[in-house]
């Protein structure tokens, strides 16, 4: 055995005792150190830190009791093992000795075996608790190693023992161990719940599977490594991957929360499914075309349009079913995607379709890119406008024969109207030169005509009369539309009362009773009005009844519009004759029963209409004629 690693300390005022002791030790290999005294033992002692000391009792000054105790006291020394040396062999000097720290006891005289054998024992113990101390500190090191594990660890640790009844069923299990990120996730704490049943504290694991789960690991022993789902709070599903391994009659479960990713998983299958089911049976074709324009996957919808069966169109690009005239648009538009100037695009063009036909089609393009944000590939929406297109050029079509024929209305009306005013204004000279001469001659030849002559010159002078009258109201009804005055704000009562002035001698022969209500101020030309309230009032006269006409004005607010009101108790006009009395030229009766030329009415609606109202009548034949008109009230 080597021993040149071990020193010992022998100490003993008697040089012969000393001398043969180190002999001794040396001669076995152990290093020696000697001490003739107390002191210079613990000198020796703190200076070389032996690994036994051999100490005399009986010494002089101070004795092996006082440096035993003195070793104890202090630290450096403390743990190094004392034997005793002595003469005496009696039972209160080995007490004393093993009461101040004494590690054995020799007695004097020496012998040789025991010495050594009561050397080697001690260092034997010396060595097996230097290698306890050390174990020792790895075990705490390990310990503390695992706890920083445990206590830093992003998945949740638990150990159990297994809690078993009588007949060695398990019936629940019993805490061990819980780490921080447990703890946590269980709402737990390892104080609280260490040497408590899970059962008792979570009562959820009796129909979540994983206690059963857990049993089957402790009984089996078989690992279990996978990733389970459970209802973890009131309506809150959670994900586990969940690794449990027996451990003694008990076992170690790690676990990680994957329900985030889970979820993820979930949320991103069903989004496919949907983006699948929507693809598959959308009305609109749906393509995804690689960058080139090949296509790489075809909907059901896109197919119908351009009447390709998938397989054939997975063979084709974009370019070989647009039509030419639209390839070039087409490729600027890509280049601007793909270039990220745009993010997507819709253009209308024209495909080629397999059953020859050219089919309009309104494509939306969109680039998906990966993370990076480089374009990987085309989303493509199509749809079939060829009916709209269709639809659009007739629409237009008839657009522009409604704008010719809007045009050639205007004209022709223009025209008209310079035509009525040229004649009319035209016509007026030759006639007052007709009227001027008949009646001169009627005047001057009286005599000299027979009555026949005479009736004839008559017809004539009536003829003109007739025919001023026609002309004049055919040059008022064309200077309606010629007007270009501003309008003013008018009194209407005023204009009333301008209109009876005027029909003084119809009102006085006809024994008319003409009256007003409260009359509004409107925007308006003064002249035109007048002749509107001068016409409707006049005509409420003229077509009397037999009963003496009464003549009521009035007007009244309805919405943005004043709404004025002619009545009269005249011989009324059938409701089949309505609308027709506005028209120029239109009348209801002969020139006999009531003078006229049939134009009042037609210039009252131009009037009306200039101002931005509506004319109508409400009559019944025999229960007089209620005319009225509107006048828009400016904002
Ligand atoms: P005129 O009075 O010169 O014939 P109008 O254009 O003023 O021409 O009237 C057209 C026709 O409307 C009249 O011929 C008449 O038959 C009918 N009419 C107009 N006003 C009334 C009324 N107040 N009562 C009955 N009939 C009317």
């Amino acid at each position: 055995m080597d021993n040149s690693q071990i020193k010992v300390l022998v100490v003993d005022d008697q040089p012969s005792n000393l001398r043969f002791l180190s002999k001794l030790l040396t001669a076995q290999g152990y290093q020696v150190y000697r001490a003739i005294c107390g002191q210079l033992a613990l000198n020796l002692a703190i200076a070389h830190c032996p690994d036994l000391i051999l100490l005399d009792i009986r010494m002089p000054e101070m004795n092996g009791y006082e440096v035993c105790r003195t070793l104890k006291a202090t630290a450096e020394t403390e743990q190094i093992p004392v034997i005793f040396l002595s003469v005496l062999d009696e039972m209160n000097d080995k007490l004393q000795a093993f009461r101040v720290g004494g590690a054995d006891y020799i007695t004097k005289p020496f012998q040789v075996e025991e010495v050594l054998a009561r050397i080697e024992k001690q260092v034997g113990l010396q060595k097996l608790q230097q290698q306890l101390k050390e174990q020792n500190y790895q075990l705490q090191q390990s310990q503390s190693l695992l706890a920083s594990i445990l206590n830093s660890s992003l998945d949740g640790v638990v150990a159990y023992s297994a809690v078993r009844n009588s007949e060695g069923n398990i019936v629940d299990f019993q805490w061990l161990l819980i780490n921080p990120a447990a703890e946590k996730f269980y709402g737990l704490l390892l104080n609280d719940i260490v040497g408590k049943n899970l059962l008792a504290e979570l009562s959820q694991f009796r129909n979540n599977g994983l206690f059963d789960l857990y049993v089957s690991v402790v009984e089996t022993g078989e690992t279990v490594d996978g990733e389970f789902s459970y209802e973890h709070e009131r309506d809150t599903i959670v994900w586990l991957h969940i690794v449990a391994v027996k451990l003694n009659d008990g076992l170690a479960v790690t676990f990680r929360n994957i329900t985030d990713r889970k979820r993820a998983e979930i949320a991103l299958r069903d989004s496919e499914e949907r983006f699948r089911a929507i693809f598959e049976q959308a009305a609109v074709g749906i393509a995804k075309t690689a960058l080139c324009g090949q296509f790489m996957r075809v909907n059901p919808g896109f197919c119908q349009i351009v009447r390709y069966a998938e397989s054939e169109l997975l063979q084709q690009n974009w370019q070989a079913i647009t039509h030419p005239d639209d390839i070039e648009a087409d490729r600027e538009y890509v280049s601007l995607l793909l270039s990220g100037d745009i993010q997507t695009f819709s253009m209308e063009k024209r495909l080629l379709c397999k059953d020859e036909a050219v089919r309009w089609a309104n494509v939306t393009v969109s680039a998906m890119r990966d993370a990076k944000g480089t374009p990987q590939y085309l989303i493509c929406a199509i749809e079939d406008i060829s009916q709209r297109k269709l639809v659009q050029e007739l629409l237009q079509a008839s657009l522009d024969t409604q704008t010719r024929y809007a045009q050639e209305l205007t004209r022709s009306n223009a025209e008209l109207e310079q035509f009525s005013y040229v004649a009319s204004h035209d016509l007026q000279a030759p006639l007052s030169t007709i009227a001027g001469y008949a009646q001169l001659l009627e005047k001057r030849c009286h005599n000299q005509l027979d009555a026949q002559g005479n009736k004839f010159l008559r017809n004539i002078v009536n003829s003109c009369g007739r025919m001023q009258a026609l002309i004049d109201d055919l040059l008022e009804y064309s200077r309606v539309g010629r007007s270009e005055k501003p309008f003013d704000v008018i009194d209407c009562n005023l204009v009333f009362e301008d209109a009876c002035a005027n029909l003084q001698l119809a009102i006085r022969q006809d024994r008319a009773s003409v009256t007003r209500g409260d009359l509004p101020r409107v925007r308006g030309d003064s002249f035109q009005l007048l002749q509107l309230f001068q016409n409707l009032i006049g005509n409420a006269i003229k077509y009397r009844s037999s009963e003496a006409p009464m003549v009521r004005v009035s007007a009244s607010r309805q919405g943005d519009s004043w709404v004025f009101s002619v009545q009269d108790n005249g011989i009324g006009i059938a409701e089949q004759y309505h609308p027709r009395i506005f028209q120029l030229f239109q009348r209801l009766h002969s020139e006999k029963q009531y003078s006229g030329t049939g134009i009042g009415l037609a210039i009252c609606q131009r009037i009306v209409d200039r101002h931005g109202g509506r004319l109508w009548v409400e009559s019944e034949p025999n229960r007089g004629a209620t005319f009225y008109f509107s006048i828009p009230i400016p904002k």
